[in-house]
């Protein structure tokens, strides 16, 4: 018997098509009367509905959304909730609007309902980042969701790219869950549903991306992978992601798309056998046919697989594989450089030859 402790998460999930109807009443369940929406772009108009729906509980909208929740936006945001004296936050978005609610809720103690419309799974974890020069994360109780609220037709509009991007996004989390040094048997569970969901759904999203069956297996694994990662904790990969998403502006889900094949591949902390198992392969699979069988998916699923197509320039490698040797610890620049150099490329590791 393995002795274990799992923190499990006091957050309501309402799942469903057309669930984003009933945020109105779930505020109220809370509460709530005096509500900031915060949902920007894309998510605009499922934050108008939204708004629209809380009538006098709405105490105003913040539109502005950024990727990596910058700084500046996170004080105005919280200026604006103090202004109009909000009592709770409703995000509508990808992860970066539900990051922002995360912040606003940690610096004023507010509860936030979550209406996610991507992949990234921060709903379901209790950590949140905000970026200056550098993006820098916390853990604090106070940023998790009270409440979140999935409807997979909010998704319908997520481009094929940013679909499997986002997709692999939760994939890692299910990995680093299942793989991990710090892991226990029920982040595991979820994090098994989750690669099966997510190994099944992604191709299937791509061949129909207006399938809300497959969508909402999309999210649904969104979110077991999201608590399987924040019972687990993070590792090598994550913080990896948020180097060159932080400081070089890179997409977050696409480097998670990228890097997934080469941070599994070299980081020989994360054990093997339980990802196998999940991805329906052999427990004795080898690291290479792991990463071989990731690379197939990331195929089929349409995800990006160079670093070089993220915008990152060449002279930059070394810059971030100098900032990953000191942030992140555990190997030198060399190997930082080297392990960076074949993201870039999309050229197999060691673990191939
Ligand atoms: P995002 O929220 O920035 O969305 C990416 C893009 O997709 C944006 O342009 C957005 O407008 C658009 N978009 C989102 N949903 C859409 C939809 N349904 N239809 C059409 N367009 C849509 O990106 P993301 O990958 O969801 O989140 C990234 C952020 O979340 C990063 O800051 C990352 O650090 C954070 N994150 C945090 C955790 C955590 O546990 N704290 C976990 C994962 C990600």
């Amino acid at each position: 018997m393995e002795p274990f402790v799992h923190q499990a998460a006091a957050t309501r999930v309402v799942f469903g098509a057309g669930s984003l109807a009933r945020v109105p009443s779930e505020c109220q369940e809370l509460g709530l009367r005096r509500v900031l929406v915060l949902a920007g772009g894309s998510a605009s108009a499922a934050g108008r509905q939204v708004a629209t729906g809380l009538g006098e509980r709405c105490a105003g909208w913040f539109p502005e959304v950024a990727q990596h929740v910058p700084e500046p936006l996170v004080e105005r945001a919280v200026a604006q909730a103090r202004a109009v004296a909000a009592d709770g936050l409703c995000s509508v978005g990808g992860g970066s609007a539900t990051g922002l609610a995360k912040a606003v809720a940690v610096a004023l103690d507010l509860p936030v309902i979550a209406v996610p419309t991507t992949y990234a799974g921060s709903e379901a974890t209790p950590v949140y980042g905000i970026t200056g020069t550098r993006k820098r994360t916390a853990t604090d109780p106070r940023a998790r969701p009270r409440v979140v609220v999935y409807d997979p037709r909010l998704s319908l509009g997520l481009p094929a790219r940013a679909t499997a991007a986002s997709g692999f996004n939760a994939l890692a989390h299910a990995v680093a869950a299942l793989a991990g040094p710090t892991t226990d048997p029920l982040a595991r569970l979820y994090a098994t549903e989750a690669v099966r969901l997510l190994t099944t759904a992604l191709p299937q999203v791509r061949a129909d991306p207006t399938g809300l069956a497959a969508r909402g297996r999309l999210l649904w694994a969104a979110w077991l992978a999201g608590s399987a990662l924040a019972a687990a904790g993070t590792g090598l990969h994550h913080r990896l992601c948020h180097v060159l998403g932080g400081s070089f502006g890179l997409v977050h889900a696409d480097v998670h798309a990228v890097l997934l094949p080469h941070t599994l591949g070299a980081d020989e902390s994360l054990t093997v056998a339980p990802v196998a198992r999940a991805w329906g392969l052999p427990a004795q699979t080898s690291r290479a046919a792991l990463v071989a069988a990731v690379r197939e998916l990331a195929g089929r699923a349409g995800a990006p697989t160079r670093l070089a197509e993220l915008g990152l320039a060449p002279e930059q490698l070394t810059t971030a594989a100098a900032q990953a040797a000191e942030v992140i610890g555990g190997h030198d620049i060399t190997w930082f450089s080297a392990l960076l150099t074949r993201a870039y490329h999309d050229e197999p590791g060691k673990e191939q030859q």
